[in-house]
This record gives C-alpha cells, sequence and structure tokens, in this order.
C-alpha cells in the first residue's frame, strides 16, 4: 500500500510540475507576443496572417518590407518566397501583389521581377500570358519591342545562327512576315519626309506624288524631288572629277508607272521572282521622287565594279546611300542593285554610310519612334 500510495504522490507531482512549466512556457510565449505585437512595424492585417503562418517572430525579427505586408495583406503569403518578397522592390501598380505572385509561380526571380514592373508595367499581361522566358537577355537590346515579344522568340527557334541584337532588328523590320503580307500605310504628309522607310512592310498612299519634283539636267523627262536633284547634280559632277561617269535613267516614277513595270515583270517573269527585284506599286523609293538608278553606259542598267566600289565610298558626303547593296538581300529582302541609289540627305546619309548598317536596319535601331 506505501509503495502505492508514494508512487502516487510521485505521479501528482510530476503531473503538477508538468502543468506548471506548460503554463510557464504559455505565459512567455503570449507575453513575448503581446510585446512584439506593440513593436511591429506591419499593419493589423498582416500581423494576423503572419500569426495564421506562425512566422510572427521570424517575420518581425527582420527589417521591414512593404511587399511582404502587402503579400500578407491579400492573403497570398508562400513560404517558399519568403526570400523573394524581401527581395522585390514594392510597386503602387495595381494589383501588385497578385502579379508577383503570378510571376513568382512562373520561376521569375526577383530580379526579373523588379526589372518587369520596372520597365513593363504597362505590358504585363503579355508576360503573364506566357511561360517563364529569359527577360533579362533582352536588357541592353534598345529597339527590343515586348510587344513583339512572341515573334523574337520564335524567330529565335527558327534563327538560331543570329545575334539578338540580330533578331529583334530583324522581327522589328517584318523579316519574320512574308514581305507585303503586313505593312504600314503612309499619309502623305509622313512621305515628304526625307528619312521616309519605304520597304516591303512600308506602303506609300497611291495617290502620293511629290509636289517639288523637278528636271535632270541629263533629261528633262527625267525627275527629282528638288533637293535630291541638286544633290544628284553635285555627285555626278564630283564623280566626273575622279573620271566616273554615270547616267541616271529611272528617276521619279509614279505609281501608276510602278503597277506597269511589275505587272510586265510578273507577266514575265511570275510574282515570286518579280518581287526580288521590283517592287510592287505604293512600295517603290521611286515615287518618293528620292531614288534614281544610274549606270555606267547606255549599253547596261548597271555600274561598273570600280564604279560602284565609288558610289558606295562617296555618295553619302552628297546625301545617297546605296539603297540595296551586296550580301543583304536577307535584309531589304530585294537582290542585290548596285544601280539604285537612295537620297537621305547628307547628315542622315553620312549616318548610314558609318553604320554599315542597311537603311533598313538603320531605321529600326535608330529612327522608328516606338
Ligand atoms: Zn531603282
Amino acid at each position: 500500500m506505501d509503495d502505492n500510495k508514494g508512487l502516487k504522490i510521485v505521479l501528482i507531482v510530476l503531473i503538477v510540475l508538468t502543468i506548471i512549466v506548460f503554463a510557464a512556457i504559455t505565459y512567455l510565449y503570449v507575453f513575448d507576443d503581446k510585446d512584439n505585437s506593440s513593436k511591429s512595424n506591419y499593419s493589423k492585417k498582416a500581423q494576423e496572417v503572419m500569426k495564421e503562418y506562425n512566422i510572427y517572430n521570424t517575420i518581425n525579427d527582420k527589417e521591414y518590407s512593404k511587399t511582404l505586408e502587402a503579400i500578407l495583406e491579400e492573403d497570398l503569403y508562400n513560404n517558399a518566397y519568403l526570400n523573394e518578397y524581401y527581395n522585390i522592390d514594392y510597386s503602387s501598380i495595381p494589383d501588385f501583389p497578385n502579379i508577383i505572385t503570378n510571376l513568382l509561380n512562373k520561376e521569375y526571380n526577383s530580379n526579373e521581377i523588379n526589372y518587369i514592373i520596372k520597365n513593363y508595367s504597362k505590358d504585363l499581361n503579355i508576360l503573364l500570358d506566357m511561360e517563364h522566358i529569359d527577360i533579362l537577355q533582352f536588357k541592353d537590346i534598345t529597339n527590343f519591342d515586348i510587344n513583339k515579344l512572341e515573334r523574337y522568340l520564335q524567330y529565335q527557334d527558327n534563327n538560331t545562327d543570329y545575334t539578338l541584337e540580330q533578331l529583334v532588328t530583324y522581327v522589328n523590320i517584318g523579316l519574320d512576315l512574308k514581305g507585303y503580307s503586313k505593312y504600314v500605310e503612309y499619309t502623305s504628309e509622313e512621305a515628304k519626309d526625307y528619312s521616309i522607310l519605304v520597304n516591303k512592310y512600308h506602303k506609300l498612299p497611291d495617290d502620293y506624288e511629290p509636289d517639288d519634283l523637278v528636271s535632270l539636267s541629263y533629261n528633262s523627262t527625267y525627275k527629282l524631288r528638288k533637293e535630291a536633284a541638286q544633290a544628284f547634280e553635285k555627285l555626278t559632277a564630283a564623280a566626273v572629277l575622279e573620271n566616273v561617269y554615270f547616267y541616271p535613267f529611272s528617276p521619279y516614277r509614279s505609281y501608276e508607272t510602278q503597277k506597269v513595270l511589275y505587272n510586265r515583270y510578273v507577266a514575265r517573269d511570275g510574282t515570286e521572282k518579280a518581287d526580288t527585284y521590283s517592287a510592287r506599286p505604293g512600295f517603290s523609293e521611286h515615287q518618293l521622287g528620292l531614288a534614281v538608278d544610274v549606270r555606267s553606259s547606255t549599253l547596261t542598267d548597271n555600274l561598273t565594279p570600280e564604279h560602284y566600289e565609288w558610289m558606295l565610298n562617296n555618295s553619302y558626303k552628297y546625301g545617297f546611300i546605296v539603297r540595296y547593296p551586296k550580301g543583304k538581300q536577307y535584309i531589304t529582302q530585294f537582290m542585290e542593285e548596285p544601280w539604285h541609289i537612295r537620297y537621305l540627305g547628307v547628315d542622315l546619309a553620312t549616318k548610314v554610310h558609318n553604320s554599315g548598317l542597311t537603311y533598313d536596319e538603320y531605321y529600326d535601331l535608330y529612327l522608328e519612334t516606338r
């Protein structure tokens, strides 16, 4: 009996001790919690959610994060992203907590998210509608246009040998689409600009005709816009001084003239072939009154290699560029045309010449307004 009684006493003492210790711990915990509550920088709502997730102390021991607070307030907290929350800069854009949650779920890291929110807050849907992509690879590409992102990625898949710079520029030009399938149509007012880009993706109005066409001294029926005509006379005179003789043979052409020409070529060679050397009506630089074809002799519609070389190296000084140079057919969408020169004005022609780029590329990189 005595042994049993002793055992009971020991048991009771143990139970009482356990209760005391447990009560003390609970008391300390609650007390501690209250103490922290009063010191927390977070909103009441955020604090409640922290307690639900048992992260109250963990979070309040660290520096305050407005991003984390926003996430908690929306009840979007995910323990796996705790460190990322701290590294994501808070933004006041609408729906911020949901947006960053979406991006985190797509495996974007805080670095990428900060970049995206800072640069593309107005185009977030584009990124939210697709799988994770390496967005930072486009960081230093000045002509990157997020609205063309899917086209870049698709073009990249089909052209793995291009640099990122090339593929962005080429897609911006439109090279991922078939020429003439999608184009910008200018107004007559826009068409007057000396820097205007005309190619298979940029069309002139059918009725556009420059109002300042003047005759060339070589032949009074050959016309260019006044400024281009004067520059052409200077170019010709400068060439003669270096014993380079060339003659214009196709200057300004109206929409109607271009139509007749193009249709004749199509009848002769078929559309596909004709499209490699003749522009469709409305898509020809000749309609601008700023382009002229030149030849070394009346026996051929071409320049000799020597004259072509001279033209490449000197025409910019008088405001002209060789518009369809050798080896650039995949960009200009026209076969090499040594004879076709385009007036841009001395400043711009010099810049294009120095860049070593085709005008299509130059225009996209430096003149296109996005
Ligand atoms: Zn031409």
